[in-house]
């Protein structure tokens, strides 16, 4: 059944211009776009409410490690200084209500299609025209399709034999039921150590009655040293607005943090083990931003630091085994995203709490009662998978999206995502995808607006220009990807990483990030805005259909 024109007057031919997949924190702000430059628009959303990220994700303790003010939405003043966050580093329920208040501020949930989850996103040449499908049928004509489905959106849990056996209650944690888990006083176990699962593993050991952290391998955890927000710095949150706003809108990581200056050489030993000291106790994402200038490129520097870390586990776990198996010895210190701990390490001197080395043990399968290794069988009332997300392409390859001559996305990425600036791929007009694959290794919500903000004003160009039509010329998808697999082998990060795909069975391993970051992405956005967009395939849609 088709959709009538939505959010505003549309052309004939279409029921919605603008149509946005994904009521996260990228799809949200490309809604408010597209409403505001006087587009119809509407949005489709598979949950019952706004947040993405920050609606799925509600396991204990789900929260922020970018401060919560560098996180939300920076280009309405009276929006960030009403909003105030009770954290530096805001709980899930807390983001969440500020989506709902987003939503509620700039009256968009008229906009808003709840419960619909999108099933296909098909490409009609001769009307230059999508045609999207819901789950239950229902239909959208769409002129412009922007899917904001999100990077980490699309959960993984491994196939291990006997999962579906299980007896118990199973949770992946980008899944976590609204109702909540209740754990009190059961045998919990929880597989996976990366962000989510470091996060998840305090609040559970402080109601189960028995917990085993399943890990394969360890990562660098630092404090994230999360604090209230005090009404003086709500105040000179405020006051500071614009500085803020300047400053996340065009620093190269989104964050507020400046950019380091001191070289380790610069110091004596003991001046560095104080200033690894206060890295220490530095919030979030300061240990990786503000270190040591030669933290990433001096493999000496980098040991230091790790060493500083390995000792201060050695400190905090009590059993010399437990502290050597939760050291990382497989990558350097910012080689994968470092997640950031309240009371991580501390549990595993609690006596109802063990931790499985999967490295030294591996998991053979799942039955109905519990978990067997190698090293032997544990029963469990409940397991949790805290193993991550097809990261980049997995919602996007999933969303039944057929181009030019029926051509599947999937089968175009077969080999790797090829995409023009992160937000569009040739054969695919009028389909963008912010916030999705060839994004950067930044302060997320940053980079996926600047995208936003890219998608809005070239549409806005377009319609000035009296074009409707958008694909982008195959030798310009080709020299931005080329570039990214380029840069990509003088990076930091390893290639066993999910940001490479690497943690799915079968994934092809391509950088799935930009390494050139907001830099390359501005420089880019600037010369196609000074040519008028003038490289990219532009057309009119009665042209088309009347070839
Ligand atoms: P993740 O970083 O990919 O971690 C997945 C964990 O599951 C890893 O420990 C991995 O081990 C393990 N695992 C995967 N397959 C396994 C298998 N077959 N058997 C046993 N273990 C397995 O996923 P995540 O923790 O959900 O975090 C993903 C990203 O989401 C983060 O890096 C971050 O960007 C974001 N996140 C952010 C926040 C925040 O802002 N506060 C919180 C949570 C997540 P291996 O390392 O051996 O592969």
């Amino acid at each position: 059944m088709p959709e009538q024109a939505e959010g505003g007057r549309s052309p004939a031919g279409v029921d919605v211009e603008v149509l946005v997949i994904g009521a996260g924190v990228t799809g949200l702000y490309q809604l408010y776009r597209a409403r505001e430059d006087g587009f119809s628009t509407v949005l489709l959303e598979a949950g019952e409410g706004v947040g993405g990220t920050w609606y799925w994700n509600r396991y204990p303790e789900a929260r922020f490690d970018s401060e919560s003010y560098t996180y939300a939405y920076v280009f309405s003043k009276e929006m960030f200084c009403e909003w105030e966050w009770s954290e530096q580093f805001a709980s899930q329920p807390e983001i969440e209500r500020y989506f709902q208040r987003f939503v509620e501020h700039f009256d968009l949930a008229s906009l808003i299609r709840f419960g619909t989850k999108v099933t296909s996103v098909e490409w009609d040449t001769r009307t230059s025209t999508w045609t999207v499908t819901a789950a239950d049928g229902r239909t959208w004509v769409a002129r412009y399709v922007v899917a904001a489905t999100g990077m980490l959106s699309y959960p993984y849990i491994p196939e291990v034999e006997g999962r579906e056996d299980f007896c118990g209650e199973s949770h992946h944690t980008g899944l976590w039921p609204a109702e909540g888990v209740d754990v009190t006083g059961k045998r919990v176990a929880v597989v996976g150590t990366g962000s989510s699962g470091v996060q998840v593993i305090p609040p559970i050991a402080a109601e189960a009655a028995e917990l085993v952290v399943y890990q394969r391998t360890p990562n660098w955890c630092t404090p994230l040293n999360n604090a209230p927000i005090t009404p003086e710095e709500q105040e000179a949150l405020r006051n500071d607005f614009e500085q803020i706003q300047r400053t996340l809108n065009t620093s190269a990581t989104g964050f507020l943090c400046p950019p380091p200056e001191r070289l380790s050489s610069e110091d004596t030993p003991e001046e560095r083990q104080a200033f690894y000291e206060s890295m220490w106790n530095s919030p979030g994402f300061a240990k990786l931003l503000a270190n040591y200038k030669d933290l990433l490129s001096d493999p000496e520097v980098n040991r230091e630091w790790c060493d500083f870390i390995a000792a201060k586990i050695r400190g905090i776990v009590r059993d010399p085994e437990t502290a050597e198996r939760l050291i990382p010895k497989d990558h350097r210190y910012g080689e994968k995203r470092p997640p950031f701990v309240t009371g991580y390490f501390e549990v595993f001197n609690e006596p109802h709490v063990s931790l499985v080395s999967l490295a030294d043990t591996p998991m053979v399968r799942i039955t109905e009662t519990g978990i067997e290794t190698t090293d032997g069988h544990r029963e469990f009332d409940v397991i949790v998978w805290a193993t991550g997300f097809d990261y980049g392409t997995g919602q996007l390859r999933r969303l039944g999206v057929r181009g030019v001559d029926g051509v599947a996305l999937e089968d175009r990425w077969a080999d790797g995502p090829l995409t023009y600036l992160g937000v569009q791929t040739h054969g695919f007009p009028n389909f963008f995808f912010p916030g999705g694959p060839h994004g950067a290794s930044a302060n997320v919500p940053r980079y996926n607006t600047d995208q936003v903000d890219y998608v809005a004003d070239l549409l806005a160009a377009m319609r000035e220009q009296g074009y409707d039509v958008v694909d982008v010329p195959e030798e310009l998808e080709q020299t931005f990807t080329g570039m990214i697999d380029q840069m990509s082998r003088h990076i930091p990060f390893t290639k066993i990483s999910y940001f490479f795909g690497s943690n799915i069975p079968g994934k092809p391993v391509r950088n799935l990030l930009n390494p050139g970051g907001r830099p390359m992405l501005f420089k880019f956005i600037e010369d196609l805005r000074a040519e008028g967009y003038a490289s990219l395939q532009l057309s009119r849609s009665a042209e088309v259909a009347t070839r």
